[in-house]
């Protein structure tokens, strides 16, 4: 676990105050940190003046030893510690998601955790609705893989998504 200071502002009260932050989630032996990123309070804080919900996003990287997954979350243009990542031969037989929207975290660690096909994942979104960069993976059962979009849900059958599935 590694964490760092950043500083917040409300943009309702326009307050400041600084937090702490980790920086690197170890998915296999941070569980409860894991389970925040899933029930989305991870990047939410609130401000200590009016009580304003803040999303606030940063250059984040979930690993999971386990699956042998990690996701890059990368905030503006900060990418030179990616590039790192990649020449670390620690890593080098992992997987890697490049992300730079912090609710696609959430997806990725649903489609890792549940073996799915991420590329078919994209497809089914790509159906299901023209602008489908603002669906995401929100949840997963035994029978389906549910997509939420504007607060309506989808739901793709799990075997269409799974890593195993053929056509045949
Ligand atoms: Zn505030």
């Amino acid at each position: 676990m590694n964490s760092r200071m950043y500083e917040i502002d409300c943009a309702h009260c326009q307050s400041k105050w600084m937090v702490k932050a980790e920086t690197i989630v170890n998915a296999t032996i941070e569980y409860s940190l894991k389970q925040s990123i899933l029930d989305e309070s991870f990047f939410k804080r609130k401000c200590k003046n009016c009580g304003n919900t803040i999303y606030f996003y940063y250059s984040f990287l979930y690993c999971d030893t386990k699956n042998k997954v990690l996701v890059a979350l990368k905030i503006k243009e900060d990418s030179k510690w990616i590039e790192q990542l990649k020449m670390n031969s620690h890593y080098k037989d992992f997987e890697l998601y490049e992300i730079e929207d912090g609710v696609q975290l959430k997806e990725l660690i649903l489609v890792s955790d549940y073996n799915l096909d991420y590329n078919r994942i994209l497809e089914c979104k790509k159906k299901l609705q023209h602008q489908y960069t603002n669906m995401y993976v929100d949840a997963v059962d035994e029978c389906y893989v549910w997509m939420v979009c504007n607060e309506t849900f989808f739901g793709i059958e799990i075997r269409h998504v799974n890593k195993n599935y053929t056509n045949v």
